[in-house]
């Protein structure tokens, strides 16, 4: 098998035992972009110079056997939301579509602390708003499953890519599902860490009270790698959980039996396509015949869970995208004669429709009459869903429901209705306002052939407990070797 389309867990023996180098690895993915990503768009930019010198540095350390982790020479894609020092830093946003980052975000300095290749930046929607990769000012990207059909988003480069094995490992960020739906979309596993056990340090603020980077994968033992690598407390972001992390790894292969799994019956309601709902449920009995135990539970606030995300998150996207003025960052409008002209017309121009709907809606929620009405409101019933899921958490160990409602959807077909697009985040946003963990995993395809995802939530800080679930599944259906990959027509 070519070395692009391995795990990372395969590619460290390979790597250890000294059968292939790292430039070997990153020579190969370059090659694979090279072949495959016109026809997808995931990359926006490859860093194929600083990578190969990354995997060169790589492959002394694993000769000299100095200090070498799990991803050592393994190269790791990141979206373009996340900064790299000397790189691009787009947000797929004409904005900053000329910006190079100063600086590394956490998660990126850890990578390169312990030795993994930076490969490229990926596509996304415009600052990580929107559920298809559609918005991006910069690229379209396609589902590798079928290129009429949107890869999900926002984190759509990064689920394309790992799909279309452009993409050993990625790093995607979940504001309301954006790691997640992607991952289902393109037949990947995506992990939203609990909010805080990852650094947001360099990561472009879009709702900072929801915002979590996370990984995406092509199994659930390079999720574990991968989140095992990036979490744990960093100085630089407040809200970052102090404490040890625990090793992921170590719970993978403790099986499920006597876990108690929960299914929340307004999750299998009204909008989940038919098909999703059976493979969700298909899937839930595998682990039942796991020594699994099923039952239903209710979390009667989540219907208002959509309804909350819209207000709270386009309220901290307005205040957070206040910086990009022209005077600070990115795009400056030409010959404005004052400043607050120079305001207006560097955001007309920087800002695609999407984003300045958001920032529209916003800045009404939190205006003076509407505070109380709307945001304040909208605050009252994150409590309410947080404390719905201690309650379920009380009774199951961990929640079982669809990722998304439905299967990839076609390229433009959501695009007028924004309503309608936003119904795509309706069973990933909960965890986003409860700050708790969650992980997409594939579990099979509908009759067209396009990927079906299973979400699993649990408790604060359970990550592990949902690698431990999700890798019972994977083992018992066969793993990603008996699973069917995309048929790329390039190849
Ligand atoms: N699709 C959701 C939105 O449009 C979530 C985006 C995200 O998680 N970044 O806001």
């Amino acid at each position: 098998m070519e070395l692009h389309a391995l795990r990372a867990h395969q590619l460290r023996e390979l790597l250890d035992k000294g059968e292939i180098s790292s430039v070997e690895l990153t020579k190969s993915l370059l090659a694979r972009i090279e072949a495959v990503d016109p026809a997808i768009g995931a990359y926006l930019s490859v860093r194929e110079k600083e990578a190969l010198q990354e995997a060169e540095a790589a492959d002394r350390r694993i000769r000299e056997g100095r200090d070498v982790g799990p991803l050592t020479g393994i190269p790791v894609s990141v979206k373009d939301n996340i900064s790299v020092d000397g790189s691009p830093t787009t947000c797929a946003s004409k904005m900053l579509e000329h910006y190079i980052s100063p600086y590394d975000a956490t998660v990126v300095a850890r990578l390169k602390a312990q030795g993994a290749p930076i490969l490229g930046k990926l596509n996304l929607d415009e600052f990580a708003m929107g559920s298809s990769t559609e918005t991006s000012a910069l690229k379209l990207t396609r589902n590798p499953w079928d290129l009429e059909r949107v890869p999900g988003g926002s984190s759509g480069g990064p689920a394309a890519a790992v799909a279309a094995d452009t993409a050993v490992l990625a790093l995607g960020s979940d504001t309301g599902g954006s790691i997640r739906q992607p991952a289902a979309f393109c037949g990947i596993v995506g992990l939203k860490p609990t909010y805080g056990r990852v650094s947001r340090y360099g990561l472009v603020a879009f709702a900072s009270s929801l915002d979590q980077i996370g990984p995406m994968t092509k199994d659930v033992r390079d999720a574990a790698l991968l989140l095992a690598a990036i979490a744990g407390h960093d100085p630089l972001d407040s809200t970052s959980i102090p404490g040890e992390v625990p090793d992921f790894a170590a719970e993978l292969d403790k099986g499920v039996d006597g876990l108690v799994i929960g299914l929340p019956k307004e999750f299998f309601g009204e909008g989940i396509a038919p098909e999703v709902k059976d493979a969700v449920l298909a899937a839930v009995r595998v682990l039942e015949g796991l020594g699994a135990k099923v039952q239903e539970v209710s979390l009667p606030h989540a219907r208002y869970a959509l309804a909350a995300y819209h207000m709270i998150a386009p309220a901290e996207a307005s205040s957070n995208l206040g910086r990009f003025d022209g005077v600070r960052f990115g795009h400056r409008a030409k010959e404005a004669e004052d400043v607050v002209t120079l305001f207006e017309k560097t955001r007309q121009e920087g800002f695609g429709l999407e984003v300045k709907r958001r920032i529209m809606l916003g800045t009404f929620a939190l205006s003076a009459g509407y505070y109380d009405q709307y945001y304040l409101k909208a605050l009252k019933v994150r409590t309410l869903i947080r404390q719905d899921f201690e309650k379920a958490f009380q009774q199951c160990d961990v929640l079982a429901t669809p990722t998304a409602p439905t299967v990839a959807f076609r390229i433009g077909e959501k695009w007028e209705n924004p309503l309608e697009m936003y119904q795509s985040d309706l069973l990933t946003a909960p965890a986003n306002l409860a700050g708790i963990p969650a992980i997409s995993i594939p579990c099979g395809l509908n009759g067209e052939g396009l990927p079906i995802g299973l979400q699993l939530l649990g408790p604060a800080l359970g990550e592990g407990l949902l690698l431990r679930v999700a890798a019972a599944y994977e083992g018992a259906t066969g793993g990603v070797e008996s699973r069917p990959k995309p048929r790329l027509e390039v190849e």
